[in-house]
């Protein structure tokens, strides 16, 4: 375990000597997403091990720990359970991309190197429902259903184009 991730890594190299990671990075690090939290206290654990199928570099392992959402619902404080897998190919263009075997997420490396952080937030981001809420009635008299923002949580992590969405709009 280590006290601090190294942000940018390479992950052809990693894979090749079969590097493991594990370590903590501090909520407040990742700032897109904590504009989006009720509080950014915390850490959450990414658990990596970097491999090589044939001449595919593998990152295979896991995010996982605790967010603090705002109740889209009641407007209180609650906490969001993450346990995030990941299997991610590492390719060098959409083409790659298309080809790669559907059991992999696509991870576009356009340069050496890859940002752990921006990563793992990424991730993050698209585990976290646009309206979180209480998965009890914490608010069955003030609203009625059809008030009630809709919840966009399942079409947002089974939409299998998200990632190349996201690949696409990063390019420089
Ligand atoms: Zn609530």
């Amino acid at each position: 375990m280590l006290d601090r991730l190294p942000d940018l890594v390479d992950p052809i190299a990693f894979a090749e000597r079969r590097r493991e990671l594990t370590g903590k990075i501090k909520i407040k690090e990742f700032k897109r997403l904590s504009e989006l939290l009720a509080d950014n206290q915390g850490e959450i654990l990414l658990d990596a091990s970097f491999y090589k199928s044939g001449r595919l570099a593998i990152i295979q392992g896991k995010i996982s720990g605790e967010l603090t959402v705002t109740c889209q619902s009641c407007m209180s404080s609650m906490i969001w359970p993450i346990d995030i897998g990941i299997n991610l190919g590492v390719v060098a263009s959409l083409e790659q991309a298309d080809l790669l075997a559907s059991e992999y997420e696509p991870l576009l490396l356009e340069e050496d190197k890859i940002s752990l952080l921006e990563l793992v937030e990424d991730e993050l981001l698209i585990a976290l429902p646009d309206f979180p809420r209480h998965d009890f009635e914490c608010m069955e008299s003030k609203y009625s259903p059809t008030e009630l923002p809709v919840d966009n949580k399942q079409t947002m992590s089974e939409n299998p184009f998200s990632v190349l969405a996201k690949l696409k709009n990063t390019g420089d």
